[in-house]
């Protein structure tokens, strides 16, 4: 696959309103948004004391699909909702710091990380002349790559509370989440 970034175009793209800048338009929604704002006089700790690790995938309305409110959870995401460890340092965060318990991981049908593998890397080499440091994390069965981001967070030695850790698969078609157990 080509790893150039695509460019939106054709009606409905981010880009075809007038000269504006997608985030000139954004920009936009922020002074609309902080005109009807009000301040909750939350502190940082989520309500619920919990920490969701997702995907990125413009699809997943986190808050939507589980019933979130501002100031309930913490968000993490990243490419494919995998724990590596910079996810391990805001769960510790979060945990240690910021009081939450439980860790919800989220990864997707149709995930982008289904269609590359490590090449990824290879190809960036050769293009760019150097090789990242990180992994792709490209995974083929995702229930088992699922499992495997429980087992990361579940072994990780800075992480207080291992006890609540449930992991799913998101279906972009129907909204649902399906349980992964451990294996
Ligand atoms: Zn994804």
């Amino acid at each position: 696959m080509s790893i150039s970034a695509a460019q939106p175009s054709g009606p409905g793209s981010a880009t075809d309103s007038g000269s504006d800048s997608v985030i000139d338009r954004l920009l936009s929604a922020n002074e609309r948004y902080a005109g009807a704002f009000h301040d909750p006089g939350m502190d940082a700790q989520p309500v619920l004391g919990v920490a969701v690790v997702a995907c990125m995938d413009a699809r997943i309305d986190l808050h939507a699909a589980l019933g979130l409110r501002l100031g309930d959870c913490h968000t993490i995401r990243n490419a494919g909702g995998v724990v590596t460890d910079d996810t391990i340092r805001s769960l510790t965060i979060s945990q240690r710091a910021l009081g939450t318990r439980s860790v919800v991981l989220i990864h997707h049908t149709g995930c982008g990380l289904q269609s590359i593998t490590e090449d990824f890397r290879n190809e960036l080499e050769h293009e760019v002349g150097q090789r990242p440091t990180w992994a792709v994390e490209a995974f083929s069965d995702i229930d088992q790559d699922v499992r495997q981001s429980m087992t990361r967070v579940r072994t990780s030695p800075f992480l207080a509370h291992k006890d609540d850790v449930r992991g799913f698969v998101f279906d972009v078609h129907t909204g649902l989440l399906r349980e992964i157990t451990a294996q």
